[in-house]
């Protein structure tokens, strides 16, 4: 194929319609046809990254091979297409303005009045052209954040605005809608829909598909009323129903013909059969699993499912590999007490203690570390949570009563965690932390070498600050917490685990950013299986 495509996700009505999963969606369809697919995502805010951010506001923040701190929508994005994506699939207006600002500190516009159009539509634009330059891709789908109508969204509006009549034919634009219920007259309305796309066109901006999500199907008639309205032909008109999980999504798009509707407009071959026989048998074990484990997530943000989405995910690829179903229980670390303990975890087949920063929370996570310790629960630690099960394995085992990170007790006379030298004189928040991938020596005949199987030296992505204190290492050796993982360059404790225990791990860094429905990420496909195997050795 000569020329990049570029289709743009937008959004109206509603926010959290799902443009992400659509979008990663229709790129799982182009992407089995044979074709090269990225996504991006613009955000309307002016963080410059959402690393900055509590996951309260905005979800888990997703990083990226390259060390970028980004929106949870690459996340899906990767996790679909089995694909790396980078900086530069995920731009904010923040990182717009830092961009044009420097630039006209710099000079670069040569005595212009810098205004939002054109300079920053421009920067927009180039952002977006940016992933197809090389000619890699065929398709570049753009995810704009936020809905149409949005103040924040303008610039980003009038950028399509202007690449839709810059590019005609090798450019489209999808436009996701609500189409709500109204159970008291048993209608679906349309004129939600209508509304959209009349603002869409206040801006200049024609959708070529509706994709409508809805809860109940969508008949002829009302298929035939939205393209009347709207300005689109009826198979255009893509029903988006809700579904059971969204790894359905591809299928009921393709059922749809989103793909097919999406190659006839740019005028290219719809003949290429879509193999999608892997995500059939995925999907197919998803929904018939054999059995059942239920493992606790243990953080601090646990009242927001999108907290902790990239772990959520990777125990369902997890879940899959092992031929079950993971049922995880959501458990609020400040509300782990001595008193609450075996009645919040006794019934628990695995136990996993999340990341996190600061000191809330922090003692329940400890706690709930001990009694998989003790209990011989499986237990995973990501990043905090391995942090913190070297500091129980401290207080509790080598006697050190006050052992803690400097995170939270800078003046402890124990810091078996602590600030990494590089990061010592650091007072900037934004993308300062040890971040992306960095390679990781694993130990022989360890739990760790044993879930990678042939690989002596891993890479995995990193987000924090702090690290193991190696000044401890031997003394905890010689108790039964071995490094079982090791940075060959910079000698940092990467992977801790429990010699005489049916399955403990800690990881200094993120796995779950590497889970895909393609790739299970290892670690938690054997934690999941070490869960199975505790709780069928309690059956028998
Ligand atoms: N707060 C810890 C650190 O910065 C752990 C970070 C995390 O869990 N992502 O080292």
């Amino acid at each position: 194929m000569s020329d990049t495509k570029y289709i743009f996700v937008t959004g109206g009505v509603a926010s959290s319609l799902g443009k992400g999963i659509i979008s990663a969606s229709l790129a799982k369809l182009l992407q089995a046809r044979g074709f090269n697919v990225t996504i991006q995502k613009l955000d309307p805010y002016i963080n410059v990254d959402p690393g900055t951010m509590n996951p309260f506001e905005h979800g888990e923040c997703y990083v990226t091979e390259d060390g970028a701190e980004t929106d949870l929508d690459l996340g899906h994005y990767e996790r679909f297409l089995n694909i790396s994506t980078s900086q530069a699939n995920n731009i904010t207006t923040g990182r717009i303005y830092q961009t044009v600002i420097t630039k006209e500190r710099k000079g670069e516009y040569l005595g212009k009045t810098v205004q939002v159009i054109p300079h920053i539509t421009d920067e927009i634009k180039r952002s977006i052209k940016l992933l197809g330059e090389d000619g890699d891709y065929d398709f570049v789908i753009t995810e704009i954040g936020g809905t149409v109508g949005d103040i924040e969204s303008l610039p980003y509006i009038e950028a399509v605005r202007q690449m839709k009549w810059e590019m005609k034919t090798d450019c489209l634009v999808i436009h996701l809608t609500l189409i709500p219920y109204l159970a008291a007259s048993g209608e679906l309305k349309t004129k939600p829909t209508q509304h959209s796309v009349k603002t869409f066109l206040e801006a200049g901006v024609q959708p070529d598909i509706l994709v409508c999500r809805t809860e109940k199907h969508l008949d002829t008639d009302i298929r035939k009323k939205i393209a009347l309205f709207c300005n689109v032909t009826q198979d255009a008109v893509i029903e988006s129903i809700d579904a059971d999980t969204i790894y359905d999504v591809p299928l009921l798009m393709k059922e749809e013909k989103l793909d097919k509707v999406v190659l006839e407009m740019l005028s290219l071959p719809t003949d290429t059969a879509a193999d999608l026989d892997d995500w059939i048998q995925f999907l197919n074990k998803l929904k018939n699993p054999k059995r059942k484990v239920r493992i606790g997530l243990i953080g601090k943000y646990v009242k927001l499912n999108d907290a902790y989405k990239s772990i959520a995910e990777s125990f369902i690829h997890a879940a899959v590999a092992n031929d079950c179903e993971v049922k995880l229980e959501r458990i609020d670390s400040e509300d782990i007490s001595e008193e609450s303990l075996s009645d919040k975890l006794g019934d628990l087949n695995g136990i996993l203690v999340a990341p996190g920063f600061g000191e809330r929370g922090i003692e329940g996570k400890i706690m709930a570390i001990k009694y998989a310790r003790e209990n011989g629960i499986p237990f995973l630690g990501i990043c905090l949570g391995m942090q913190c099960a070297v500091i129980e394995f401290a207080r509790n085992v080598l006697g050190l009563k006050d052992a803690h990170s400097t995170e939270m007790n800078p003046d402890t006379e124990n810091p078996i965690i602590d600030i990494m030298e590089s990061q010592k004189k650091i007072t900037d928040k934004g993308g300062t932390m040890r971040l992306g991938v960095y390679p990781c020596e694993l130990t022989n005949n360890t739990k760790a070498k044993k879930c990678y199987g042939s690989a002596n030296i891993i890479s995995e992505r990193h987000r924090h600050r702090f690290e193991f204190n190696n000044e401890f290492l031997e003394d905890f050796e010689k108790s039964g917490m071995i490094a079982s993982g090791i940075n060959p360059e910079f000698d940092l404790v990467e992977i801790i685990e429990l010699r005489d225990h049916p399955w403990f791990v800690g990881v200094q860094f993120h796995p779950e950013y590497k889970s895909t429905v393609a790739n299970p990420h290892p670690l938690f496909v054997n934690f999941v299986k070490a869960a199975i195997e505790v709780s069928e050795a309690i059956i028998n």
